[in-house]
């Protein structure tokens, strides 16, 4: 009998974590310990916000530097996983009829790097990314997280990296720790209530939760991942928070592991 993979919704927070020992990423290495070792690892990443749906079909994806301003060692980082052409494809059939276009120009942007470096430290498991398509509704997103769920029979770890609450405009660069914001802590709050509760309908409508949302996502791009992770899960499994807590006032560096 082939195990359930479980699906992990990443809060992956500021870039240079991909080169920091801290609480996060050594809760990100255990996770990588705890679970069953996938075959290949499908990737959402928020930084892959486009106007199509692509999955990412090189044997050896590139490493994107996808940030500015960051010390040099942050862009000599490289995470030299393989990819895997077999599950691109399969991936294109499960959304069929949807137009997947197989993107050989994108790679692994820090979204993925940064949290699988800690994850899986070997590069040793292959991964493809699918991107996000910026010109559709939540629910779209959630639907193609349904059909992706086959994925976790198959020994494919599927992975949404972004934030629950990510606002930049609020966030306080090189002050750590600033206290979190009361609007972040209260979403955050009721959004772990709805997930533990099932409640997927209302955080699909995220935009109709009020101002502690809008402050939460002023762009949807780091929440929507937590949409294909959710609609990847089946009713009645298990959901955990193994990595908490708030970066620099306006980033929730919340996991949620279902599974
Ligand atoms: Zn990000």
């Amino acid at each position: 009998m082939t195990s359930l993979l479980p699906v992990i919704f990443f809060g992956h927070g500021n870039p240079m974590n991909a080169i920091t020992h801290n609480d996060y990423t050594a809760a990100w290495r255990q996770i990588g310990a705890q679970i069953t070792k996938p075959k290949a690892i499908l990737s959402i990443s928020a930084h892959w916000y486009v106007s199509d749906t692509g999955v990412t079909i090189a044997t050896a994806p590139r490493t994107i530097h996808d940030f500015g301003g960051f010390p040099t060692e942050l862009y000599q980082v490289q995470y030299p996983a393989p990819g895997d052409p077999a599950l691109a494809r399969r991936v294109q059939q499960l959304l069929a009829p949807l137009d997947v276009k197989l993107d050989n120009a994108w790679g692994l942007d820090h979204g993925t790097w940064s949290v699988l470096r800690h994850v899986y430290p070997d590069a040793d498991i292959p991964v493809v990314q699918l991107s996000i398509n910026e010109n559709k509704p939540a629910s779209f997103h959630f639907e193609i997280g349904k059909k992706l769920a086959p994925l976790r029979e198959e020994g494919v770890l599927i992975v949404g990296s972004g934030n629950l609450v990510h606002n930049l405009h609020a966030y306080a660069w090189g002050q750590h720790p600033r206290a979190p914001y009361d609007w972040a802590t209260r979403f955050e709050r009721s959004v772990r209530q709805m997930i533990l509760a099932g409640d997927h309908k209302s955080l699909v409508n995220y935009e109709t939760l009020g101002p502690d949302a809008v402050l939460s996502i002023p762009t949807p791009d780091h929440y929507l991942p937590l949409l294909y992770v959710l609609a990847a899960s089946q009713t009645g499994e298990k959901i955990r928070f193994p990595v908490e807590g708030v970066d620099g006032g306006s980033i929730s560096m919340l996991t949620v592991q279902i599974g």
